[in-house]
């Protein structure tokens, strides 16, 4: 709460319930490491705050999706474990090892080129987790000799440790059968291969709805930051999440419009009546994209309908009559059953949690409490 900002538009993170979630998911599942997945700017939240809030409350493993999202986190201070999940490139090897981060192999041509790239700059070695394509058909073989032969390889390598078996879920949030079928190609490979420290497959849904007894690790995303996959994963889990974020903005111009008055661009919105209209100081520059025109924002306790064409950093909302700049707004609220619930944001524009919160714009000020 101590930084200054210099524009009132704001997303509020409460660490506190990210800890909520935490705690909920990874008791459902104590045996099991909690793998933390933080890519994409912690799904927009700010990957290193999040990351070092965890940390300090027992997280010893955090995901990511590209190297250089495991590069900023070490350089930022996280000590914890690393896991790149997508492809590096295999010339960049060398940067997974000086940096101490754990990589993806999904194929054994990867394998060797990765090899042949390491070099002695840093005489270290890397982990290694190996991508099991049980459908989403993404990254990842399901061709269990060539899993053998990686893990020869690997093994025969002094500088690669292997580390980890994975795959990832296509439906969890939405089909129990699929998902079981999945499940089940999993296990049949691990147990014709040798098995690393690390296996898993759960990514939110698949830990909230799964047990899942032949893995020993989950990686969880956007459930950790408080929502569900979707409405059927809430429906089929016991697990109560706490949403994390609110997207808050201040009134920034009011304006009295007589019948016939525009606003916006193309001057799509005519008024009716006597009407007041408050600028909001966001647009779609910031994630709240053109499709968004209609959508109701909480003004003073009113429901308040966004009119005319969003602008690159401002809307106009139908406000009623008293309403003063400097009063608040709410875009998005932390209440799940609040007409601006993530749930309802996102459904406006036929959407998931996941997008909404991965295009709130970097420019937007993330503030922690
Ligand atoms: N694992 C992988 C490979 C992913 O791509 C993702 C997210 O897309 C996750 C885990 C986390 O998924 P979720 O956010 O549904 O928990």
């Amino acid at each position: 709460m101590s930084e200054r900002y210099y524009r009132s538009t704001l997303v509020n993170v409460d660490l506190e319930a990210i800890h909520h979630n935490y705690k909920v998911i990874q008791g459902r599942h104590p045996d099991k490491t909690f793998i933390a997945v933080v890519k994409a700017n912690g799904y927009g939240l700010g990957s290193n705050t999040v990351a070092g809030y965890l940390a300090d409350r027992g997280v010893s493993y955090f995901a990511v999706a590209t190297l250089d999202e495991a590069i900023d986190l070490r350089m930022h201070g996280t000590k914890e474990k690393i896991l790149v999940l997508g492809r590096i490139d295999p010339e960049d090897i060398n940067k997974a090892i000086q940096h101490r981060v754990a990589v993806t192999a999904a194929d054994l041509e990867w394998v060797r080129e990765a090899i042949s790239n390491v070099n002695d700059t840093y005489e270290k070695e890397v982990w290694i987790h190996i991508k099991v394509n049980t459908g989403m058909n993404r990254y990842g073989t399901k061709d269990v000799a060539e899993i053998r032969a990686m893990i020869e390889e690997i093994n025969s390598f002094d500088r690669f440790i292997y580390e980890g078996i994975f795959s990832h879920l296509t439906s969890a949030d939405e089909d129990r059968g699929i998902t079981e079928q999945e499940i089940e190609a999993f296990r049949g490979i691990v147990e014709q291969v040798e098995r690393p420290r690390y296996i898993h497959i759960q990514n939110s849904a698949g830990a909230l709805c799964y047990d899942v007894d032949f893995c020993n690790a989950i990686r969880i995303g956007i459930s950790l930051y408080g929502y569900y996959p979707s409405p059927e994963t809430k429906a089929a889990t016991d697990i109560r999440l706490k949403p994390s974020i609110e997207l808050t903005a201040r009134v920034a111009a009011v304006h009295q419009l007589s019948p016939g008055d525009a606003v916006s661009y193309g001057r799509t919105y005519t008024a009716g009546e006597e009407e007041t209209v408050a600028t909001l100081p966001i647009g779609y520059a910031d994630g709240f994209i053109r499709k968004r025109s209609g959508y109701e924002i909480e003004v003073g306790g009113a429901q308040c309908p966004v009119v005319g064409r969003v602008c690159m950093d401002a809307i106009m909302v139908r406000v009623p009559g008293d309403t003063k700049v400097g009063d608040h707004a709410c875009i998005i609220s932390n209440d799940p059953d609040s007409p601006q619930s993530m749930d309802e944001y996102s459904a406006y524009v036929d959407t998931i949690p996941y997008e909404s919160l991965t295009l709130l714009a970097r420019r937007i000020p993330r503030q922690y409490a």
